[in-house]
């Protein structure tokens, strides 16, 4: 039986590994091992695989026992490509060893450099060299690296300094030399026995001088360095399972600080930035590859393309050589690998070597001009493509942005929710009325509240921002902001608002009214001061791909939208109807909100017939300009929902004022209140209830839709109403909704004699509507599926309250992820499938959708898309996050 294999080598023309073995050498060993297949200059050495990793914490820190033999034949393979030996006196062969998980953990575990240098081997560093200074800063660096990460020394005193650069500035100083460059050979020598000295002292052990001893302490302690806290916490935020272990690469050393024939430098084959097809990249001359991240010397460009007037020198000019041979390998690289790639190179003695390859991090707008010139570049086809772009990295391309240099440069207040996408810098105001006088003033404002009600709407629509200190990702502010396409940072628990005084105080700064602020919505950042942004072009590459998604998916990408100006703005993000006009917004236009008033308070049938009538026409006036945008497209209009109660004011003073417009007393209205309100409003009098209670609601609703309906009809243009009763429990709900619907729509398609199709559905959005979904569909002619009260149903969670407690669910791991942003599919989902099978096995074509706020986000589109849904709805900004969302999911549904 053949043994199992736990050690890969890569070097000189023969590697045992490729780019398709991640898992098991992890992606830089992975990548060293390609590189080699196809003949690029990578320093020999052996990757030794993730099992072992996974069978050193199995077996209580032992390795599997084969191991030794392999790392020793190994070890002789490096020797032999490239010409030195370990531990030899004369010529020996130095090591890095680094670890290297599937994916890039930065900065997360150890990494040894220089090892195999002792007392001895020092000496034929040398000889080799013919550098004595160079040979001994070596050392001292292993020595100090190594006592640092395998042998666990730590700073002394509470200062935190690290003991060896204490040791080091005590030398400088007693040598009066300011720079480590000014150390001699014979000062690094003694740098090495003091640090010695000290690693004895404080941790009792020797520093071992047999460089196999070496090898195995480093081997140890990188593994070790998988289970630290650091690294744990990196896995837990990035979702990166534990049990995949880390790889331990073992490769000989290259300098490229031996002297001005030696550099080091990092490139991007194309424009991270922008994506642009440059080469980009930067180097230092005689320099570590920690040099250049470490920004103590400033790195020069690696080109003359890319040189600016405060650059002294390019590579291509002080090598042009190592340059045109770069040019070559990067080259040969990304046609390789068929993405843009991140490469780290050395050259020493004039000799070009590459250390790493890896897939490039970019912006949204690089990764789009990527992965549409690379189709065009014929490296990959159009799926590869829209795999390549996350789609909710789109919303940077969507809303105004940051310049990213300047905010960098003020003070970051608070961190809350990235509720809706976005960048805005305003002044501060603290009520909605505020807000609109700023901006007749033509003033930026944000919008800073506890949380936001309806009422506040035409305040939130003048603001640049909205920002609240309560309220999750579903809260009134959020949903409103998203449909708006506005930026909006909420349940930003850190803010101390004082309406009062006006002002709020938070990290000890206190902030009134008129002071700047900004917010990163997609960030959930609050600034001070004023940031400027930058409005993003929609170029040509983003309409490309978003075409190309167009002809792969098969999911629809409706809208949510309730006034002709968002139904716009989603028509061209290539929204393909509505599919949830909230007709509630349009209620508390100011102009409208006395009138819906005057209904709520009206004693009588009589009274409330009189209120509507008013409310008609100009209900009727938004579902016309709605029509008109929509064009022949679907809109789902859905009858009132809100519990009426949020009608009215809760404030005193607004309470006497509005008893004085009504014409009646005070107490009288509070009366009416008091009797309105709810000890659970959500779970109270809304959706159809309300309609059942108040037939003559619906009645007007539907007057004004099929009147505004057959009107536009008439100008010629197409029109396609979908009448949505929403938050139904049972079929008898819906047949009462729908018979006066259909009564007022038959009376008024009959007045106007013309022949006008439409649909009569509901919304699933409660439990028990789900569980006898065959029966409601007796009577429904489509779903939708309002996943935000069916997941706060479900979990029996509030919407407006959960964000108190949820994101400490999902820290404990509790939950995977908030159920209100992502739909929670093993749940909830279970509830939406069922309906959609009972739904079709009494009526085989019912049309289903989504209206909820995970219609826009990609991994619930997906699960739509695999249960069979026809479309997602979403706010506007979110549309093509849903197109791109939905093409995946069929691409990967082939993989
Ligand atoms: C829902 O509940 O998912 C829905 C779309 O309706 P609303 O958010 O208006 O309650
Ligand atoms: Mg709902």
């Amino acid at each position: 039986m053949s043994e199992k294999k736990f050690v890969y080598f890569f070097g000189g023309d023969n590697a045992e590994g490729n780019t398709k073995m991640k898992n098991l050498l992890g992606g830089k060993g992975a990548n060293l091992a390609e590189m080699v297949n196809i003949g690029v200059p990578v320093p020999a050495g052996f990757t030794i695989s993730t099992e072992v990793c996974i069978a050193f914490y199995e077996n209580n820190h032992q390795y599997p026992e084969i191991l030794k033999k392999e790392v020793d034949e190994h070890l002789k393979k490096i020797e032999s490509v490239m010409g030195k030996k370990f531990n030899d006196i004369e010529n020996p062969l130095l090591v890095s060893v680094r670890s290297g998980a599937r994916v890039s953990m930065p900065g997360m575990m150890d990494t040894v450099l220089n090892l195999g240098l002792n007392d001895e081997t020092v000496k034929g560093l040398v000889k080799q060299t013919n550098n004595e200074r160079f040979a001994y800063d070596c050392y001292r660096r292993f020595v100090q690296m190594y006592g640092d990460v395998v042998l666990g020394m730590k700073p002394e005193n509470k200062n935190d300094i690290d003991p060896f650069e204490e040791i080091i500035e005590k030398k400088k100083e007693e040598l009066g030399i300011k720079q480590d460059t000014d150390l001699t050979a014979e000062a690094l020598k003694e740098l090495v026995i003091e640090f010695k000295k000290a690693i004895k002292k404080q941790t009792g052990k020797e520093f071992p001088e047999n460089p196999l001893e070496q090898l195995w302490g480093a081997i140890g302690a990188v593994f070790g360095s998988w289970d630290t806290p650091r690294a744990i916490k990196y896995r837990e935020i990035n979702h990166i399972p534990g049990h995949w272990g880390t790889a331990v690469n073992v490769q000989a050393m290259v300098y490229g600080n031996m002297g001005n024939d030696c550099a080091t430098g990092v490139a991007f084959t194309r424009d991270p930035a922008t994506g642009e097809k440059v080469f980009y990249g930067e180097y230092l001359i005689n320099a570590q590859g920690e040099d250049v991240v470490a920004g103590i010397r400033t790195p020069q460009p690696i080109n003359i393309a890319n040189k600016r007037p405060e650059h002294k020198i390019s590579l291509e000019e002080e090598m042009p050589n190592s340059y045109k041979e770069l040019v070559e390998i990067y080259q040969k690289l990304e046609k390789h690998y068929r993405d843009m790639q991140d490469i780290e190179f050395t050259v020493e003695n004039n000799k070009l070597w590459l250390l790493q390859t890896r897939t490039g991090k970019r912006t949204a707008q690089a990764a789009v001009r990527i992965a549409i010139e690379m189709v065009d570049e014929k490296l990959i086809n159009k799926e590869e493509a829209i795999m390549r772009i996350d789609p909710n990295s789109l919303d940077q391309l969507l809303h105004p942005v940051f310049d990213k240099s300047k905010k960098e440069k003020v003070v970051l207040l608070a961190k809350g929710l990235p509720a809706s996408p976005g960048a805005a810098t305003g002044m501060v105001v603290f009520n909605a009325d505020d807000a609109e006088k700023w901006a007749e003033e033509k003033k930026k404002v944000i919008l800073v509240r506890l949380e936001t009600s309806p009422e506040d709407i035409g305040g939130m629509n003048v603001a640049e921002g909205i920002l609240t200190a309560r309220g999750g990702m579903t809260s009134h502010a959020a949903v409103v902001a998203r449909g708006m396409g506005k930026c909006c940072v909420a349940g930003c628990g850190a803010l101390d608002i004082d309406y009062v005084k006006r002002e709020f105080i938070v990290s000890g700064k206190t902030i009134k009214e008129g002071d700047w602020i900004s917010l990163d919505g997609s960030a959930g950042e609050v600034l001070l001061g004023k940031v400027e942004t930058v409005k993003p072009e929609l170029t040509g590459n983003f309409g490309i791909l978003m075409k190309w998604a167009n002809e792969i998916k098969r999911l629809g990408a409706r809208t949510n939208a309730d006034n002709p100006h968002d139904s716009q703005v989603a028509i061209e993000f290539g929204a393909e109807g509505i599919g949830l006009c909230r007709t509630e917004h349009m209620f508390f236009d100011a102009e409208r909100i006395s009138a819906v008033r005057e209904m709520i308070l009206s004693k009588d049938l009589a009274g409330r017939k009189k209120a509507l009538a008013k409310i008609m026409p100009m209900q009727k006036e938004d579902f016309i300009g709605i029509f008109r945008v929509m064009n022949g497209l679907p809109v789902t209009i859905r009858t009132l929902d809100p519990p009426l109660h949020e009608f009215l004011p809760s404030d005193k003073e607004d309470i006497k004022k509005l008893a004085k417009e009504m014409g009646i007393s005070f107490d009288e209205l509070e009366a009416k209140i008091v009797s309105l309100e709810e000890l659970n409003p959500m779970l109270g009098h809304r959706g159809c209830r309300l309609g059942i209670a108040y037939p003559e609601i619906t009645e007007i609703q539907a007057q004004a839709i099929f009147e505004a309906a057959c009107e536009v009809k008439k100008e010629g243009i197409d029109v396609k109403p979908e009448v949505m009763i929403p938050l139904i429990a049972s079929k008898e709900e819906l047949t009462h909704q729908k018979a006066i619907v259909k009564r007022i729509a038959e009376e008024t398609i009959a007045k106007h004699k013309i022949k006008l199709d439409y649909l009569i559905g509901t919304m699933i959005e409660l439990p028990r509507a789900a569980l006898t979904a065959d029966k409601v569909a007796e009577e429904a002619e489509f779903f939708s599926f309002g996943t935000n009260d069916l997941t706060q149903t479900t979990f029996g969670l509030s919407r407006d309250d959960a964000g108190k407690f949820l994101p400490m669910y999902v820290q404990k791991g509790i939950l995977v992820a908030d159920p209100f942003q992502k739909l929670d599919q093993e749940g909830v989902g279970i509830l939406v499938k069922l309906a959609v099978d009972k739904g079709r096995e009494t009526k085989p074509d019912l049309k289903i959708g989504i209206c909820g706020e995970h219609g826009g986000e990609p991994s619930s589109v997906e699960f739509c898309h695999r249960i069979g849904l026809d479309y997602v709805s979403c706010s506007p900004y979110r549309v093509p996050i849903a197109r791109l969302a939905a093409a995946q999911a069929v691409i990967r549904e082939k993989e």
